[in-house]
C-alpha cells in the first residue's frame, strides 16, 4: 500500500490510501496529503525542500559526488549502470540534497534524502554529503535539520557504505559538543543504516504522519519469526507509543514545529559559548583509505584474493570456532563479568566484564554465540537486543570512567531483527553506540573474530584499530541477503559473497581493518588455544602505543579515521571527472 507522490503532467491521480481519484493540482496544494483519508504520499527531495524552508531560501552546498564505484561490484548488472539510471530517473547526482536555508527566518543546515533513487540508500557519497553538510552547520553554528527516506545502507558499496553510519554519527557528535540542535524527520520508509544511525541518535526525533521506521524492515522480520506482524508495526504511531520519537507531526504542520524547534534553540544559545571551529578539509592525499587508488585498482569478481569468500564465509560461520567466552578464558586473564542494562534486562547474546590482558586491566565486551544448538539457542545465536547494545555501552562509558581500555570482540550475524527488539528500539540502541564511540575518551580496540554482521556488528566496532581474523567476514549484508534482493536468488549467495568483499585481505586493502590475525592453519577451530594466543598478541600491540596518546587525540584520530570512509572518494576525484 505504497502511496507514491504524482508526477509531473499528470491530471489525476489515485490515492494510495483509499484509492480516490483525486485532481493532482488540489492534491499538490494540499502538500500531497489524500483529503479524503489523510494518507502521506510520499515526496521527492526537491519536493521537500519547498514545502519545508521559507520561499527562495535555499542554497544548496556545492559539493558534489563524484563517480564511486569503491569495490567494483557487480550482481545481474554493474552498480555504475544502476547510478546513471538513478540519475537519469530522478534528475538528483545522488540520493540525498544538501544545503542551507532559513525555516520561520531561522537559518538551518538541511540534508533531505530521496527514496526514489536507488531506495535512498546510503553510500559513501551519501555519507560525505550529509557529513559535510553537518560541518557546516557547525561552521555557522547552526542547527542540522536531516530528513530521512531510505531502504538503508548500499550493499553495492560493501561494508564501506556500513562506514557511512560512523562518519555521519561523529559528525553529528562534534554537533552535539558544540551545543548545536540536530533534529530527524522520519519520512516513509526509514529503515537499516540509516534508522539505526543518524536518524534516530539526533537531539530531537519527529516522525512524520504515516511514516514507518525500523532496523529491520518487516518482510525480515516475518521470515524470521514466521508470524504475522502486530497491527501498525513500526508505524509512526507505534514508534511514539514504544518512546522512540519526540512527535509525530502531520505534513502540513513539519514546518511551523521545525521553526519553533529552531527558535527555542536559537534562544537558549549564549552567543560566544562556542569557540570557533575550523571547517574540516580532509586532504585527498590524507584522507584516502589505505591502498585504495580509486575503482581501477579493485580486484574483479573473478580473482578472490586468499581463497573463495564463500569458504571463508563457512569457516566464519563454523560452530567449533572459538567464541568471545572462549577467548575470555584463554587469551585474557580473571574475567569478571558484569550483567545487565540497568533498564530491565539482560542479554545473553552480548557478554563483557573487568579482565586483565598481559598483566593490565581491560574491559572486554563481546557477542556470544555458543557451539551446540542448545548453548547457540540460548545466546540468541549472538544476537544482540537493544539490552544487549545497551548493556554493552554502560560497559563502554564505565571504561572510560575508571580509565581503562575498551576490547570489543565481534561475532554476530547481525542485530536481533525480531518484533519485540525493533518495539524496544533496536536502531536507537545502536544508534547510541555508534555515537558514543565516537567520543568515548579511552582506547578502544575491535576485532572482528567471526561474523561481522552488519549494523550490529558496527556497534562494537567504531574503534582506534580494527583487527580481523584470518577467516572471518565483516559485511553491510549476508551474502544471502543480498543475493535474495539483487538476483534475486539465495542460491546466488556465494557470487554475492564474492561481490560483496567481506574477507579480511579485501578489507585490509579497503582500510576498513587495520591488522590481519592470522590463525592456525586450517582455521582458528582446529587449535583454540593458538587462535587465542594469536589474538592476544595482536590485542596487546595494537593497544600499547595507544595507552600514552591524551583523551582528546585519541577522540580526534579516532573520528578522522571514520571521517575518511566518506571523504576519500569526493572532492579528491569530483574535479578529475
Ligand atoms: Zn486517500
Amino acid at each position: 500500500m505504497t502511496a507514491t507522490a504524482p508526477r509531473e503532467g499528470q491530471l489525476w491521480s489515485r490515492c494510495g490510501g483509499c484509492a480516490t481519484l483525486l485532481y493532482r493540482k488540489r492534491l499538490r496544494r494540499n502538500l500531497d496529503v489524500c483529503p479524503e483519508c489523510g494518507t502521506h504520499a510520499r515526496l521527492d527531495a526537491p519536493e521537500r525542500l519547498l514545502q519545508l524552508v521559507d520561499p527562495g531560501s535555499f542554497t544548496a552546498l556545492p559539493d558534489r559526488p563524484a563517480e564511486v564505484d569503491p569495490i567494483g561490484f557487480v550482481d545481474l548488472l554493474p552498480y555504475p549502470h544502476r547510478l546513471t539510471a538513478a540519475r537519469a530517473g530522478t534528475g538528483l547526482a545522488e540520493a540525498v540534497v544538501c544545503g542551507t536555508a532559513t525555516i520561520g527566518r531561522h537559518p538551518c543546515a538541511l540534508a533531505v534524502m530521496d527514496f526514489r533513487f536507488l531506495g535512498g540508500s546510503l553510500g559513501c557519497a551519501v555519507g560525505e554529503l550529509i557529513t559535510r553538510a553537518a560541518e557546516r552547520a557547525l561552521e555557522d553554528g547552526t542547527p542540522l535539520i536531516l530528513v530521512t527516506a531510505s531502504g538503508g545502507a548500499r550493499m553495492q558499496e560493501g561494508v564501506l557504505s556500513l562506514m557511512q553510519m560512523a562518519t555521519v554519527s561523529q559528525a553529528i557528535a562534534a554537533l552535539r559538543e558544540a551545543g548545536l540542535l540536530t533534529v530527524s524527520v522520519l519520512t516513509d520508509p526509514t529503515y537499516g543504516g540509516v534508522a539505526a544511525s543518524f536518524a534516530t541518535n539526533t537531539d530531537v526525533v519527529i516522525a512524520e504522519s504515516g511514516a514507518r521506521m525500523g532496523f529491520a524492515g518487516p518482510r525480515v522480520i516475518r521470515q524470521v519469526t514466521g508470524r504475522p506482524l502486530p497491527e501498525g508495526f513500526q508505524t509512526a504511531d507505534f514508534l511514539l507509543r514504544h518512546g522512540q520519537v519526540d512527535m509525530v507531526v502531520p505534513r502540513h504542520a513539519l514546518r511551523g514545529r521545525l521553526a519553533a524547534l529552531l527558535a527555542a534553540a536559537r534562544a537558549g544559545r549564549r552567543p560566544a559559548a562556542r569557540p570557533a571551529v575550523p571547517r574540516q578539509e580532509p586532504s585527498p592525499g590524507v584522507a584516502r583509505p589505505a591502498g585504495e587508488a580509486g575503482a581501477a585498482t579493485a580486484p574483479g569478481p573473478a580473482d578472490p584474493p586468499g581463497g573463495d569468500a564463500w569458504e571463508t564465509v563457512r569457516l566464519a560461520r563454523h560452530p567449533g570456532r572459538p567464541t568471545t567466552l572462549d577467548y575470555l578464558e584463554s587469551a585474557f586473564d580473571g574475567f569478571v563479568e558484569l550483567h545487565g542494562d540497568r533498564l530491565g534486562a539482560d542479554c545473553p547474546a552480548v557478554v563483557g566484564g573487568l579482565a586483565r590482558l598481559d598483566g593490565r586491566p581491560v574491559m572486554v565486551i563481546g557477542h556470544q554465540k555458543g557451539h551446540t544448538t542448545a548453548e547457540l539457542v540460548a545466546r540468541n545465536f549472538g544476537m544482540a537486543s537493544p539490552a544487549g547494545h545497551r548493556k554493552a555501552l554502560r560497559l563502554m562509558r564505565l571504561a572510560a570512567r575508571l580509565g581503562l581500555p575498551v576490547v570489543t570482540l565481534v561475532d554476530t550475524p547481525g542485530a536481533d531483527p525480531g518484533v519485540g527488539a525493533e518495539e524496544q528500539g533496536q536502531a536507537a540502541a545502536i544508534a547510541e553506540n555508534i555515537l558514543a564511540l565516537a567520543v568515548l575518551p579511552t582506547p578502544v580496540v575491535a576485532v572482528i573474530t567471526g561474523e561481522g554482521g552488519s549494523g550490529g556488528a558496527l556497534a562494537l566496532a567504531v574503534a582506534d584499530r580494527v583487527l580481523m581474523l584470518q577467516h572471518a567476514v565483516y559485511s553491510v549484508i549476508s551474502p544471502e541477503g543480498c543475493a535474495a534482493i539483487l538476483w534475486p536468488d539465495r542460491g546466488a549467495a556465494p557470487q554475492a559473497a564474492r561481490a560483496l568483499r567481506l574477507t579480511a585481505p579485501d578489507l585490509c586493502r579497503l582500510g576498513v581493518v587495520d591488522d590481519l590475525v592470522p590463525e592456525p592453519a586450517p582455521a582458528a577451530h582446529h587449535d583454540p588455544e593458538a587462535a587465542a594466543r594469536a589474538l592476544g598478541a595482536a590485542v596487546s600491540a595494537a593497544l600499547l602505543p595507544l595507552l600514552d596518546v591524551p583523551p582528546a587525540t585519541l577522540v580526534r584520530r579516532r573520528r578522522q579515521r571514520f571521517r575518511r570512509f566518506g571523504a576519500a572518494r569526493l572532492g579528491a576525484r569530483a574535479g578529475a571527472r
